[in-house]
């Protein structure tokens, strides 16, 4: 198969340049597109065939459930039942936008698409080309991140076309996603909202909606541990990970620039080729042969949007280890550290 690549300006485009897309997904093709997380890998989310070909192009579990994109109310009721209160008061507040809701589901919703589940994940986007994408087509999406299982998520068409090309229809390139990981996802298909995934909308901001919310234990544990399964079935898997070993480095930040220095010593010494994932404020205090910056700790949001961008560079420049400062303290950090730890599977070291 061949892919074709679709360059769209979101900021002004003309309904015709969907239409082929569309055609696409109502014939149960494969559409990679743009949204404001990450980019999506769309498929109509009412039929079986085309969620068993997402799965097959992303070499995904089978038991790893798949988000369901909406263009608007209507569909959520297409899709869902028993819609709570915290559902609907979430859904106000933050659709659209990055944030994913959990609901009991409609029998129309195949269990294919739902790992088997009987809640399917809901968000309605907010990125001008998904939207359009959803409505013009009449298809709800059923779209998890456009990568090959277990890579990093694609943050920008090429990310898309290095792990998926040949394997699906269409990619249409909008650019850069501008949030840069994927939507927080909550459950409200019980009494209190779970978060089971943290992203851009925090728990604060969703507590100040719903009042009482709780986290998932799992997502929060910075180590394995036996008997704790996340509730969210993606969660569980090692995830986001570039080629090399990504070790993360805590503490003072003064201590963590002088181990890490230390370790990379160690390691070029050892002819290991070692790179470190640095910020705006610190990248000159390293000496490594390769030190990028993720982004700027004054300004938060960009070192989530720099996350999947860094991750994906260092298997371009071939980092047998990568040396990364932590993100805990900032608001966004419980969300960007979330990825982080996956990707390094746990390894953090105290410095
Ligand atoms: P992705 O689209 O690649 O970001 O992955 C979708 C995420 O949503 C995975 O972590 C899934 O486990 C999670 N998810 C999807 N549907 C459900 C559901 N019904 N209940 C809990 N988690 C879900
Ligand atoms: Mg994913």
């Amino acid at each position: 198969m061949v892919t074709k690549v679709q360059k769209i300006n979101p900021g002004n485009f003309k309904k015709e340049e969907l239409e082929e897309a569309c055609d696409i997904l109502k014939n149960g093709g494969l559409v990679a597109f743009p949204t404001e997380t990450v980019y999506g890998l769309g498929g109509d989310a009412l039929n079986p065939l085309a969620a068993s070909k997402i799965y097959k192009a992303k070499g995904r579990p089978s038991d790893n459930p798949l988000i369901v994109h909406i263009a608007c109310m209507e569909d959520l009721y297409k899709v869902a039942e028993d819609i709570t209160e915290n559902g609907r008061k979430l859904a106000e507040a933050f659709w659209p936008g990055p944030l994913t809701m959990v609901f009991k589901k409609k029998d129309i919703v195949p269990l294919s698409v739902t790992g088997g589940l009987l809640t399917v994940a809901v968000r309605m986007p907010g990125h001008p080309v998904a939207r359009e994408l959803i409505r013009q087509s009449g298809v709800c999406i059923a779209a998890p991140s456009a990568n090959k299982s277990g890579r990093p998520s694609p943050v920008r068409a090429e990310h898309v076309i290095e792990d998926l090309d040949g394997k699906i229809d269409m990619v249409i390139d909008g650019g850069s996603a501008r949030v840069g990981i994927e939507s927080s996802i909550i459950d409200v298909s019980g009494e209190v909202p779970v978060i089971l995934r943290p992203g851009y909308i925090t728990k604060d901001m969703a507590g100040q909606v719903v009042g009482n919310i709780f986290t998932d234990p799992a997502i929060e544990s910075r180590t394995p541990v036996d008997g704790i399964t996340a509730k969210a079935p993606g969660m569980k898997y090692r995830h986001y990970a570039p080629e090399g070993e990504l070790i993360i480095v805590e503490g003072d930040i003064s201590n963590v620039i002088c181990k890490i220095n230390m370790f990379v010593k160690d390691k070029e010494k050892e002819g290991c080729k070692t790179a470190v994932i640095a910020t705006d404020e610190t990248k000159d205090k390293y000496r490594c042969s390769i030190v990028k910056s993720i982004g700027s700790r004054k300004h938060e949001a960009s070192i989530a949007a720099g996350l999947y961008d860094i991750l994906r560079e260092m298997d371009y420049l071939g980092a047998q280890f990568i040396y990364s400062e932590s993100f805990d303290n900032d608001i966004l950090g419980g969300a960007v550290m979330n990825r982080m730890i996956k990707a390094a599977a746990y390894h953090i070291v105290r410095a």
